[in-house]
């Protein structure tokens, strides 16, 4: 993005891949669906970007979600809008966006060179910026006035994204804050013996407590798995979860897996189930609330045999566990299954009306690279779309002024 609008207001532009091609990450961005941006309005919008969505109010106010999906339609992408307000290619392809941004960015007249990993970066007295990259094997280099660091963050490595950019950065002088996965799924001790295969769960309510508070809360739907859980809620939650691991919090998951239902209604229904047909055991009365892979964790959450007959007391340990189910948070996944990196280069550092270093001038960063992350909903395209529009824009913007 940052190259094509650079090269589309009259520059010449390099662009240094290092994969086959480029934008890997957004050809399986939304599970190959492209959930490339989100129309809340601004203030909803920012609310979902961390750590200082501030920083990105320049940005939105020259390349935002409705200029986002104008562009689109400009390079022959159309949208549609789905619920939440996420917004997707409407052939459903993110393939296709990528081709239509790589097609556009070749007709601006970006020079672009794949399998070529930069693997060094210089400024020189003068200012001026060598790059070296190597190209299947060769050395070469590069000069250049302006410089664009866009190498995404650690997530999902296969993509491309391994972190070179950080080095670069700090390299010319810049700080990281701390790099840790986000939106990314959740271990609970004890899990693998229930050997859970993507059990999905709708409609459940989840808390997160650290030490006891309460740090974040959820409502949807989420999936019990071999090492723990995943799926929309826990990857919105994780954020708050990973960060309060990593400061030694001990951190529950709290699940209230009815929450239309009262403790009395559930009564009432498990009451009626009872009297309805004949219920052999706890086993029995449990697969009418749930599906079968769930039995065995449950009974033993509520301290209940599954075989044994529903006796004295069994329903109120399952209202209650219903209603009240506590895992004891573990772990969380690495970088290679986390949609995001949380952290990067440091904000302060660099000026958000250009995207350009305060520390080294000419240098200029987009994207998942800067301590910036976005929940899911097409959050974090948008981020890279605009700080990369805003960052080619104000590169010409100086190079024009200063030839
Ligand atoms: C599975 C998955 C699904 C996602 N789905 C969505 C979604 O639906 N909606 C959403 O908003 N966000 C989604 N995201 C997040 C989103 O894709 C990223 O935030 C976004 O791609 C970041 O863009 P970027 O340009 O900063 O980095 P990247 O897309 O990671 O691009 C960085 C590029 O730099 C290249 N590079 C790195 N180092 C070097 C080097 N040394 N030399 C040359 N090139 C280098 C890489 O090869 C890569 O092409 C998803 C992420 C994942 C992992």
């Amino acid at each position: 993005m940052a190259a094509g609008r650079a090269a589309e207001r009259g520059i010449s532009v390099l662009l240094l891949e290092k994969m086959e091609k480029p934008l890997r990450k957004l050809r399986i961005s939304g599970k190959g669906r492209g959930n490339i941006t989100n129309s809340k309005p601004i203030e909803e919008f920012l609310q979902k970007i961390h750590p200082c969505s501030s920083f990105m109010r320049p940005a939105f106010s020259l390349f935002f979600n409705t200029h986002l999906v104008k562009f689109m339609n400009r390079i022959g992408v159309r949208t549609v809008e789905e619920r939440g307000g996420r917004v997707f290619p409407a052939s459903q392809r993110a393939w296709d966006v990528a081709c239509a941004l790589q097609g556009w960015a070749q007709r601006t007249g970006v020079e672009t060179l794949c399998h070529a990993r930069v693997t060094d970066v210089v400024r020189g007295k003068s200012g001026l910026f060598t790059v070296t990259f190597d190209q299947k094997g060769a050395k070469r280099t590069a000069q250049s006035a302006k410089l664009l660091l866009a190498t995404g963050g650690l997530s999902y490595p296969a993509t491309g994204s391994t972190g070179d950019g950080y080095t670069f950065a700090q390299k010319l002088g810049h700080s990281l804050t701390p790099l840790r996965p986000s939106l990314t799924p959740i271990e609970v001790a004890g899990f693998s013996r229930y050997g859970f295969d993507d059990v999905q769960m709708r409609n459940v309510k989840a808390s997160a407590a650290a030490d006891g508070k309460i740090i974040a809360e959820e409502f949807g739907e989420l999936m019990l798995t071999t090492f723990g859980v995943c799926g929309p809620i826990i990857l919105r939650m994780s954020r708050s979860i990973v960060d309060a691991l990593r400061a030694q919090r001990e951190v529950k998951l709290l699940l209230d897996w009815k929450p239309a239902l009262s403790k009395q209604q559930l009564k009432n229904r498990l009451k009626r189930e009872l009297q309805g047909s004949s219920i052999p055991n706890v086993g029995a009365l449990l697969r009418k609330l749930m599906p079968a892979p769930l039995i065995p964790f449950f009974a033993e959450q509520a301290e209940l045999q599954a075989r044994a007959k529903v006796g004295k007391g069994s329903e109120a340990k399952i209202v209650d566990t219903l209603k009240s189910c506590a895992l004891q948070v573990c772990g969380y996944r690495p970088f290679s299954e986390a949609i995001i990196t949380a952290g990067g280069v440091s904000l302060g550092e660099v000026d958000e009306s250009a995207m350009q270093s305060k520390l080294a001038p000419g240098l200029y960063f987009a994207g998942e690279l800067l301590d910036l992350d976005g929940d899911t909903g097409g959050y974090n395209l948008q981020i890279a779309f605009s700080t990369g529009w805003l960052a080619g824009e104000a590169m010409a913007r100086e190079l024009r002024a200063e030839s």
